[in-house]
This record gives C-alpha cells, sequence and structure tokens, in this order.
C-alpha cells in the first residue's frame, strides 16, 4: 500500500487511532526498515556519580527513513509492538547493542530496553545470550531494561525468564520507576539490580515537594535494598545537586548529552564529566 507523506505525519501524531490500513503500511515498511539496515541506534551516557564518570551507553532505536529522515521510537515501537516486528527488532537491538558495546572500553557497559512483548514470545534467554556469544562481550557489561508492566502479565513466565536472564550474568534495571503501581512489590518478587526513577520526577525539580519526597524515599529504599539508583531526564545543575545531595548513584540526561550515533561514543568517554 502506498501513501503520501502527509497521512504518514498524521499518521504518526495519532499513533493508534489511524485506520487498519496506515498500520498495515507502516508494518511493511517496517519489516522493509529492518531488512534493509534502517534502523540504528543512538547511545546516552549513563553516569556514576561518585567516581563522575560515564559508566555505560543505553542503546535507544532510531529509524534513519530515507525519505522522512530520522524517526524517533515513541512514532514507530507502538506499531511494532501492536504488530509483534517488536520481537525481531528486538533481537537486532540486542545484537546491533552487544556487537557495538563489545569495542568499547571494558569499564563501560550498554544497557538495552526490552518491550514487554519480548517476554510473552519464547526464546529471549537465547536471544540474549546468542547476541553475547556472537559479539563477545562481556555478560556483566549488558544491562536489560524493563518497565513494571512486565511483571503485570503473565508473571509467573516472566519472572522465570528474568532469573533466567540473570543466570546469564546479565544485570536487570527496572526502567521508569514510579509510572506505574505497586512498584515495591514488584521489588520483593524480583531482586532487580537498578532502578530508574522516571524523568517525570526529575523534571519536577526543584520546586515539586511531592516529586523530591518520592525521589528521597526511593533512593533510600535503593540503599537499604542494595540497589543502584539511577535518574532519568536530568537537564540542569540544580536538579543534579539535589539528586547527588538525596545520595542518588547515577544519573542520566541532556545535562551529560544526549544520545549519539555509534560512532560518537568514543568521544563522549574522552569528556571531563565532573561538573
Ligand atoms: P526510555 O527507555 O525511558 O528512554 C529515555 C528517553 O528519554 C529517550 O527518548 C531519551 O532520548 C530521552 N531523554 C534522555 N534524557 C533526557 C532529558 O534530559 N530530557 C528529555 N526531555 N528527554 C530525555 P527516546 O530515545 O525518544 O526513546 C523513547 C522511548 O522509546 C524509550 O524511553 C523506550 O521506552 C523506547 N525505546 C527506545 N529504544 C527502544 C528499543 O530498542 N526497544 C524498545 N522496546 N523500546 C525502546
Ligand atoms: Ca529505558
Ligand atoms: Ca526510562
Ligand atoms: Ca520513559
Amino acid at each position: 500500500a502506498k501513501f503520501d507523506g502527509r497521512g504518514m505525519q498524521r499518521f504518526y501524531e495519532a499513533g493508534m487511532d489511524q485506520p487498519l490500513q496506515a498500520r498495515q503500511a507502516l508494518k511493511m515498511e517496517l519489516r522493509r526498515a529492518l531488512a534493509q539496515g534502517e534502523l540504528e541506534l543512538a547511545y546516552q551516557p549513563l553516569l556514576d556519580l561518585r567516581a563522575a564518570r560515564v559508566a555505560g551507553f543505553e542503546a535507544l532505536l532510531r529509524w534513519r527513513h530515507p525519505k522522512r529522515g530520522l524517526i524517533p521510537p515513541a512514532e514507530f515501537i507502538p506499531v511494532a509492538e501492536e504488530t509483534g516486528l517488536i520481537v525481531p527488532i528486538g533481537e537486532w537491538v540486542l545484537h546491533e547493542a552487544c556487537r557495538e558495546a563489545a569495542g568499547w572500553p571494558d569499564g563501560v557497559g550498554v544497557a538495552v530496553n526490552l518491550s514487554p512483548l519480548q517476554f510473552r514470545k519464547p526464546g529471549l534467554v537465547d536471544a540474549v545470550g546468542a547476541a553475547l556469544a556472537a559479539s563477545g562481550l562481556d555478560a556483566s557489561r549488558l544491562e536489560l531494561e524493563i518497565t513494571e508492566s512486565v511483571l503485570l502479565h503473565h508473571s509467573e513466565g516472566n519472572l522465570s525468564q528474568l532469573h533466567e536472564l540473570r543466570g546469564l550474568g546479565v544485570r536487570i534495571a527496572m526502567d521508569d520507576f514510579g509510572t506505574g503501581y505497586s512498584s515495591l512489590g514488584y521489588l520483593r518478587s524480583f531482586p532487580f539490580d537498578k532502578i530508574k526513577i522516571d524523568r517525570s520526577f526529575t523534571s519536577d525539580l526543584p520546586d515539586g515537594i511531592q516529586s523530591l519526597a518520592i525521589i528521597q524515599a526511593v533512593t533510600a529504599l535503593g540503599r537499604n535494598l542494595g540497589i543502584v539508583t539511577l535518574a532519568e531526564g536530568v537537564e540542569t545543575r540544580q536538579q543534579l545537586a539535589i539528586l547527588e545531595a538525596q545520595g542518588c548513584d547515577m544519573a542520566q540526561g541532556y545535562l551529560f548529552g544526549r544520545p549519539v550515533s555509534a560512532q560518537h561514543v568514543g568521544r563522549v568517554l574522552l569528556l571531563d564529566h565532573r561538573l
């Protein structure tokens, strides 16, 4: 099916509300994008605040469309999830991220986002193992980011998959912490290695009293449970100062660096991140 750029634009903005036909068309385009190498990863630095160094990068999916330019994930991941294409795309992300990270210095890890759907299909543990084996990346340098919804649905199977993944030696981070519900129960049912405090809390600083109280509680919880805490979306030095005062372990955000293409990772590593 063909449609003009304007129809596509409208589709991207409206997401799921668009007609089935447009979704089918985007699905076919996405399939082609995967096959023809139009997908790529951008890498955003993850800062270890105490050591004042880049401890790793989060891999973030981009679609370099031949006509429409660089498309952010929010505009195609919903359709990729709806159509199941996120499974082969997610597998590609795992392989690409591990392959590229294998060329970085030993102390620098990579974090990969997993869709809840990847947990519902068999073969996730094998796919992660295969990506590690093919790249030669040490498992300790790979972190998998999952959202609470992974534990919400199909929880028993998902829980045992999480334990199997942990068994490979990779770390598991809870993404967007605080945006779902009954988060604390999930921390009891699975021993996460890291909590990523959602950007909505950070962006409320310095004025948001409620957000500050939640950040305070989560960092204290992390300290007591031995879980690393990372604040997402740090954009100002003032936010950073507050997070450091709370004892937050790590941070990510435009203050330290926007996502960059793979060839610029080395340059980011050379920068001095003491602020
Ligand atoms: P996320 O996992 O929460 O990733 C962080 C998002 O916040 C990224 O957006 C990043 O560019 C943005 N960000 C980082 N620092 C700042 C900041 O200081 N200010 C602001 N305003 N934004 C900041 P991006 O790359 O557009 O990704 C959006 C979402 O798409 C991700 O949210 C994640 O849920 C999803 N995603 C990205 N790559 C993948 C992937 O490979 N697989 C899956 N399943 N989902 C992915
Ligand atoms: Ca993430
Ligand atoms: Ca996040
Ligand atoms: Ca988010």
